[in-house]
């Protein structure tokens, strides 16, 4: 049954049994069109529902533009936007049980071009947190919030294990707790960075990069815990506040000047949602922080990255822009500035980039989503981007992200692109400095 055919109200439908106009027989269904159409066909309940959640309330505000649809990420490997959530709901949809209420990643695009600022950041998270307390959750998600909830990190790993990727890295990371002193900078680390094979790669390339640059930092070690921002935006508010309240005191029992972060999300988690919850302190991504330390770093990225030695050849690199950095938080020029500084790169710009930069997939909650996501695209968001990045004749798919290598990488694979290398920046970086 069409979406929302349940709904019509047969009686407040007008149609003549008999009627004739100039001539012409438009008995029965054929004179409906003469009518003024009657919206209240369909019960609005559902959208109502909707707007009575705090954050849910702009849904109402849809005028039916357009303007999301056409930058909708979802939208271009399937049927979505916000006007099409707002007219299925409007038709009677009821979201809280649709496929639909996971597919949305917060990227934000479309509330950049949305006239009426209806705003699916807030309206997704309200929804959702609806259909968690009602535990209507798809099963890789309810996994990754448990995981969190059991472990500290969505990844499902030992907490006493968070801190053993130092013991690879290959270049010294004092930890608070042992140093018992203030440092200048306080590295979070992050979840996938202490964990996940490809995140500790860029982890120790980070550990490397500071030392070289004599960075006085420190790291929270087993003491640290998962940020929580995107298991908020997947519904999970209360594991969120948990999680912030027991960061917060960690980071409360330290002196450091400022913090410094792997990752695009606990940048987001840390600067906007923390402060919040009484959090005090200044946090920076590490392309930024790299930035600000270009004078000392350039004279020792020697090593030219080339795809061949000896061939001359400049490495074709293309950036992506990660949702929660640029669009979220308006940092684009700090990455694409390491990256020009690297010797041997061509750094090449896809159609889609800054403020337009497509979604990885990984945003508000879809890192755990993706047999959902599968289940209802016609692909992945990565491997979306992923054929875009080969299609500008990328050599190598630059991020700063710790979400994004591995769902980049798998992308590569699993839409034949296995030539197209993924690095995070800091790898980059790192293999530059050991020229
Ligand atoms: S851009 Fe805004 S107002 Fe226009 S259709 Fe999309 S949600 Fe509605
Ligand atoms: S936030 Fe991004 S994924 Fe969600 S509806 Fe808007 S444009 Fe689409």
């Amino acid at each position: 049954m069409a979406v929302g055919l349940d709904k019509i109200q047969p009686e407040k439908i007008t149609e003549k049994e008999h009627l004739v106009v100039e001539g012409m027989d438009i008995s029965g269904h054929w004179n409906r069109m003469f009518e003024p159409r009657v919206l209240t066909d369909y019960t609005i309940d559902n959208l109502e529902k909707v707007a009575a959640l705090p954050g849910g309330e702009s849904l109402m505000w849809c005028y039916g533009c357009a303007k999301c649809t056409a930058v909708c990420p979802v939208d271009i490997v399937g049927d979505y936007s916000p006007r099409k959530i707002h007219r299925r709901t409007q038709s009677g949809a009821d979201l809280f049980s649709s496929p639909d209420l996971w597919l949305c990643t917060t990227c934000m695009n479309c509330l950049r071009v949305c006239p009426k600022e209806v705003n699916m950041i807030q309206i997704m998270p309200a929804v959702r947190e609806q259909a968690v307390l009602e535990g209507n959750v798809p099963p890789e998600l309810q996994k990754a919030f448990e995981d969190t909830a059991k472990h500290g990190n969505p990844l499902g790993q030992p907490q006493r294990k968070r801190a053993d990727w130092i013991k690879k890295a290959g270049a010294a990371v004092p930890i608070m707790k042992d140093l018992k002193r203030p440092v200048d900078i306080l590295w979070y680390v992050g979840s996938y960075p202490s964990y996940h094979p490809r995140g500790i790669d860029a982890a120790s390339a980070a550990a490397r990069i500071f030392n070289a640059l004599g960075i006085d930092f420190g790291v929270l070690g087993i003491e640290e815990k998962d940020d929580g921002d995107s298991q908020r935006l997947a519904g999970e508010k209360g594991l969120f506040e948990m999680l912030a309240e027991e960061n917060i005191a960690t980071f409360g029992k330290y002196e450091f000047n400022r913090m410094v972060v792997t990752g695009p999300h606990e940048f987001n988690a840390f600067k906007n949602e923390y402060p919040k919850l009484g959090a005090d302190f200044k946090v920076l991504h590490y392309t930024r922080f790299l930035v600000e330390h270009l004078d000392k770093l350039k004279p020792r990225l020697k090593k030219p990255i080339n795809p061949s030695a000896g061939s001359g050849r400049s490495l074709k690199v293309t950036f992506h822009d990660p949702c929660y950095l640029g669009r979220h938080n308006g940092e684009y020029d700090a990455p694409r500035e390491l990256l020009r500084a690297i010797p041997g790169i061509e750094l090449v710009e896809m159609g889609r980039c800054r403020e337009n930069g497509y979604c990885c997939g990984g945003g508000g909650g879809g890192m755990w989503l993706d047999s959902h996501t599968k289940d209802h695209t016609t692909m992945r968001l990565s491997e979306r981007r992923v054929r875009e990045a080969a299609e500008y004749g990328a050599d190598v798919l630059a991020v700063c992200c710790p979400f994004e290598v591995s769902r980049f990488e798998d992308a590569a694979k699993s839409t034949g692109n296995d030539k197209l290398m993924v690095r995070d920046i800091l790898e980059l970086l790192d293999e530059s400095m050991k020229g």
